[in-house]
């Protein structure tokens, strides 16, 4: 069984967090979306965070997050997608999701736009494009330098509606070297928004996790991504 109370009380603990860099920042908790990832999580944890009142929940892997929707079926989840998308995963990802925040190609994204033009969705599905922001050989992600170029047929994909970037410091270990790739890549975010066709809108800024959620938020995160913290000592 997991420890419900202190599922609990670390949800508490992480809001408390946020609210504080927030008001550092001069924005309002509000302006800051939590989202739970759950990959480290078993079931019962996850429900007990539902529970506290945590309805945003992120997987990194498609297959697990297809599971989890399952195996919570009538909860009220809204199921974020944080991790690598394959495009033989797309379809069945796309009819579960609130939030892709990992489209990192334009094939990718492509390949999306397709899947929910078939679901026949009411609305585009919201997509956030993933940055190597570090420049990391070894890491998924646009290039900074390759999203300009990008933004026009991004633009005409007509079923999913990109509304921002997300990103990973190179080095979550080293606090001025993550708050400097956030810097960078809010930066990139404001440089991009005033050359977007007009239907893009790049609001969101994903980009903090547990080591490092704070000086996301003091750079200008709408949304972190926190796992660990919530789940420590359950
Ligand atoms: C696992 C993961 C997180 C959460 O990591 P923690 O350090 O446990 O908070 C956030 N974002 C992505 C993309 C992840 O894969």
């Amino acid at each position: 069984m997991a420890d419900v109370r202190r599922v609990a009380e670390n949800l508490e603990h992480v809001r408390d967090r946020i609210a504080r860099a927030a008001a550092r920042g001069g924005r309002s908790k509000e302006a800051v979306t939590l989202v739970a990832v759950t990959k480290y999580a078993d079931i019962d944890a996850v429900r007990a965070l539902i529970e506290a009142g945590c309805h945003d929940l992120g997987e990194s892997r498609p297959q697990q997050l297809w599971q989890r929707a399952d195996a919570l079926g009538g909860t009220a989840v809204r199921w974020h997608l944080i991790g690598h998308l394959q495009r033989n995963k797309v379809s069945r990802t796309v009819g579960i999701v609130t939030l892709i925040h990992s489209c990192d190609s334009t094939r990718l994204a492509r390949a999306v736009d397709e899947s929910a033009a078939a679901a026949q969705r009411e609305s585009p599905l919201p997509v956030l494009l993933e940055v190597n922001i570090a420049e990391e050989p070894a890491k998924h992600g646009y290039a900074p330098g390759d999203i300009s170029a990008a933004l026009p047929e991004l633009a005409r994909l007509d079923h999913l509606q990109i509304r921002g970037l997300m990103a990973m410091a190179g080095r979550p270990d080293d606090p001025a070297a993550a708050r400097a790739d956030f810097c960078r890549l809010r930066q990139l975010r404001d440089r991009l928004s005033v050359e977007a066709p007009p239907n893009i809108k790049l609001d969101e800024l994903s980009m903090g996790m547990s080591g490092d959620f704070e000086i996301a938020i003091e750079e200008g995160a709408t949304i972190v991504r926190v796992g660990s913290a919530l789940f420590e000592g359950v």
